[in-house]
């Protein structure tokens, strides 16, 4: 049976603006039966790298808040640090750019909680039963949530094509160690002309794997358990991430760990969508370049993966934006993101998603 997907265009006025639209969404998927007086929930967003401004705006944010509040929930607002060492790479960097991006207690109205601790290793080995793991590291205050909202923004991704709910759940509640373990098959590798032998990352590596010889780190693959811990202490940016895994495997293991962010909550979320400034790279670039199709709309579900085949089959059927970085697909009904990213077959997170129980690829588009 397909799964209902609310559909709010971009329409607004005197009697309705997307604020209430917004709030509307939520309760078509029955939010006041999956949080519940009492609920510490857990909205997910993306709190948006410095520089860049599509990400989902703080006062729609409040919306979600205050929707939350009014069912008795206690809203907090979560995300975690990155894998790459930019200006979100431990809770502290992180908190700050949520709030020079808006995302302040006076406006959102709820508290700023990194959901994987002070240096995205605070998490909690969550069981699954995955062709590719059989447990997963989820930032621990997502697992120990009551209730899960996930708000994500609908655009176009470099490495999997697209990036939605599915995205926001794998990849964003997931650890460092859990990041690493969907980037990267092999240990990080230290950039020897940038090094200065400071042996800041050998005293943050609890395993042992790391020695300055020389006056040079070195790492031996052999005992790096892939935490990813010293690629973001090391001041000088050295040590680097092997972003070596293939779209498809990182697509599917990001769908394992969706699995697992939502384990035991199946009956707690909601999803929420925004199909708003689709840009053609991901939120954690310090940029946002030109949307490559106009705004769409907002949609909400309680099934993730038929959230964003909703929202991919909308993005492909408007017409694309010329002087935009869409290279082909123009037309309604051509591929957007193949338009973007021509290499990356992005149905596969949607497959494997369904495939391993995380949701179903089938709905019916309900407009509100
Ligand atoms: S922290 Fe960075 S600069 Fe210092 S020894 Fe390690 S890799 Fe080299
Ligand atoms: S990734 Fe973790 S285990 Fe591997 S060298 Fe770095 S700190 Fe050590």
């Amino acid at each position: 049976m397909p799964v209902n997907v609310y559909f709010s265009d971009m329409r607004a006025g005197t009697s309705e603006n997307l604020f209430d639209k917004t709030g509307r969404l939520l309760h078509s998927c029955g939010l006041k039966e999956r949080v519940v007086p009492g609920d510490l929930t857990a909205v997910k967003l993306h709190f948006g790298e410095r520089g860049n401004h599509s990400f989902v705006r703080p006062v729609f944010i409040r919306r979600v808040v205050e929707e939350i509040k009014g069912c008795g929930g206690k809203p907090f607002l979560t995300d975690s640090s990155t894998l790459y060492p930019g200006s979100r790479k431990e809770a502290v960097s992180a908190l700050t750019c949520a709030v020079e991006n808006g995302f302040a207690f006076a406006v959102v109205g709820a508290p700023l909680i990194m959901c994987d601790g002070l240096r995205g290793h605070t998490a909690v080995e969550v069981p699954i039963e995955g062709e590719l793991f059989r447990s997963v590291p989820i930032g621990a205050e997502i697992a120990e949530a009551d209730a899960l909202v996930v708000v994500s923004h609908f655009k176009c991704h470099e490495l999997t094509g697209f990036g939605g709910a599915l995205k926001n759940l794998g990849m964003g509640c997931a650890s460092r160690s859990g990041k690493m373990q969907q980037h990267s098959t092999v240990a990080p590798e230290v950039a020897e002309e940038v090094c200065n032998g400071c042996g800041v990352c050998l005293a943050s590596c609890v395993h042992g794997a790391i020695a300055v010889l020389e006056g040079k780190a070195t790492i031996d693959p052999e005992l790096c358990a892939g935490c990813g811990r010293c690629v973001s202490v090391c001041l000088n940016k050295a040590i680097k991430v092997q972003w070596n895994e293939s779209a498809p495997l990182v697509m599917r293991k990001m769908a394992e760990f969706a699995l697992g962010a939502v384990r035991g909550k199946e009956a707690k979320a909601v999803y929420l969508n925004f199909i708003t400034q689709v840009s053609p790279a991901c939120d954690c670039y310090g940029h946002a370049d030109a949307p490559i199709v106009n705004d769409i709309g907002i949609c909400a579900a309680t099934d993730p993966v038929a959230l964003d085949q909703a929202c991919a089959d909308l993005v492909n059927a408007a017409p694309g934006n010329r002087d935009t970085a869409l290279k082909s697909g123009f037309e309604p009904g051509g591929d957007k993101f193949r338009g973007v990213s021509p290499d990356i077959d992005w149905e596969v997170q949607l497959e494997h998603a369904e495939k391993v129980g995380v949701g179903s690829r089938s709905y019916q588009l309900v407009r509100i």
